[in-house]
């Protein structure tokens, strides 16, 4: 599938990483190329593509910004906006730059998508890739855009890309391999009208798969089967528990994992990966390098490589029989809810808090009337929580993080974690979650050995 832009006019919306991206590939195609971004500043990266032709409009978008073009590219960052409703209306198409970039590769693309895990899923492709000796792209959500991968060929053999309900919000002709959503829960109900809308977003890029490609979901989750079943993708299934149905889950022994399909066994004792929620997440790793026909050494290989990402319940430190644990990268109420449950400590002390993204709040109550001791509130979702939480387990509020470890630790008993696993993003306290486990980090490096 490709796409003739030469000399046509593409608007690109948002000049942040993916957009300058999507800008560089539409110049090399020769392509009269016009840049939008909202703010009113232009960086150096921005002037540097001025000067090799882009146009420059920055500020707001007015409803007919679009009148005149032939297709308007959006970043994900964006938000909805009457100006794409309007390019629309007049014929002019409205697409993401993952779509504009696949249109100019014919290597196949394996999609990781689903509210939760997929930045650890897209690594642990690619390792599995990488271990059966092939050259690998990773990126798309993960941080380098896809049309990087596509102006920087470097001979690869798949690329890996992780997808974001936003990404996935505009990919019309979009044909994947694989397309693996990993799950469905709540999420950025602060930019869609509603759940629904969400879910639906997500399983867009299912539409065009044929029986040649595969979408892998989760056993028995009617949500991400219905929207599997928009497409015609084999479907394969995936479960961190035993069951009989799903084409990889857990083994009797509970000891590995097996692939029906292919008749593989892949044992999880060299992992170091922990929690439920990450040997539903090796399922669903095997499901795709399986559907990828990896041979079995390379699964187990990559698998027992892979060390995991930062800031995903990484044990940062011990301190008198108290562990503690930077997920900082809980940014919703699943996965703060997996974090907890995966734990192997009986009870934690959870620090959560952030900026609110309006979703409920009754799974992390509910998971935190099993495990916790206690919580320890930040930022700008605190007294929603507060008040979700009621008398469920004792709640005292905290000022800044490191004020938070304090106390967090003042009241965890030994055999406790202490968990930052914050259930909303950074962005009331911190550039990034990073920020935020970073800063946790040191704070609980600080704490005084004695003190306890
Ligand atoms: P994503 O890229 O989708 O944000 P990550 O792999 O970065 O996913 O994990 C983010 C957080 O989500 C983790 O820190 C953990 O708390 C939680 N998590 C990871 N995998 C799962 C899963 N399969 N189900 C629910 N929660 C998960």
């Amino acid at each position: 599938m490709t796409l003739d832009v030469k000399g046509r006019k593409i608007a690109i919306v948002g000049l942040g990483k993916s957009g300058l991206a999507a800008a560089r590939l539409c110049l090399r195609e020769g392509a009269k190329v016009v840049g939008f971004d909202e703010g009113g500043q232009a960086g150096p990266e921005v002037n540097a593509l001025v000067g090799e032709g882009m146009a420059l409009r920055l500020g707001p978008l007015g409803a007919d910004a679009f009148a005149g073009f032939d297709r308007v590219v959006v970043s994900p960052g964006v938000p909805p906006r009457e100006a794409f409703d309007a390019a629309e209306a007049n014929g002019t198409p409205v697409i993401g730059e993952l779509e504009l970039a696949a249109h100019f590769t014919e290597t196949p693309i394996v999609l990781i998508g689903g509210t939760n895990g997929k930045s650890t899923v897209t690594a642990l492709v690619a390792a599995m890739i990488e271990a059966a000796g092939q050259a690998v792209f990773i990126g798309g959500n993960f941080g380098t855009p896809l049309a990087e991968a596509v102006l920087d060929d470097r001979g690869y053999d798949a690329l890996v890309v992780e997808i974001s309900s936003f990404q996935a919000e505009r990919v019309p002709e979009l044909r994947a391999k694989v397309h693996a959503l990993l799950n469905i829960t709540e999420d950025h109900l602060d930019r869609y009208p509603d759940f629904a809308a969400y879910a639906q977003a997500k399983g867009n890029p299912f539409v065009n798969m044929t029986a040649d490609d595969f979408a892998v979901i989760p056993q028995g989750d009617p949500r991400c089967a219905a929207q599997a079943a928009r497409g015609g993708a084999q479907v394969v299934t995936f479960s961190g528990e035993e069951s009989p149905e799903a084409t990889v889950a857990l083994d009797p022994t509970g000891k590995a994992l097996v692939d029906r399909r292919r008749g593989l066994l892949v044992p999880l004792a060299h992992s170091p990966l922990r929690g439920q929620h990450n040997v539903s997440n090796i399922a669903a790793a095997i499901a795709v390098a399986s559907a990828l026909e990896l041979p079995g050494a390379a699964i187990v290989g990559g698998l027992e490589r892979f060390s995991g990402l930062p800031h995903r319940a990484v044990m940062v430190r011990e301190r008198a029989g108290v562990r503690f644990y930077d997920d900082s990268k809980a940014t919703n109420v699943g996965a703060a809810v997996a974090a907890l449950a995966g734990l192997v400590e009986p009870k934690a002390v959870l620090i959560a808090g952030g900026r609110d993204k309006q979703g409920d709040y009754a799974p992390l109550v509910e998971a935190l009337a099993q495990k916790g001791r206690a919580l320890v509130l930040i930022g700008e979702a605190a007294d929603r929580l507060a008040e979700a939480v009621g008398d469920t387990v004792p709640v005292v509020r905290a000022a800044s993080l490191e004020e938070a470890v304090s106390r967090a630790a003042a009241l965890a008993s030994p055999g406790d974690a202490v968990l930052l696993s914050p259930a909303c993003s950074s962005y009331d306290m911190f550039k990034s979650f990073a920020a935020r486990g970073d800063a946790f980090a040191a704070a609980v490096l600080a704490l005084a050995e004695e003190d306890a």
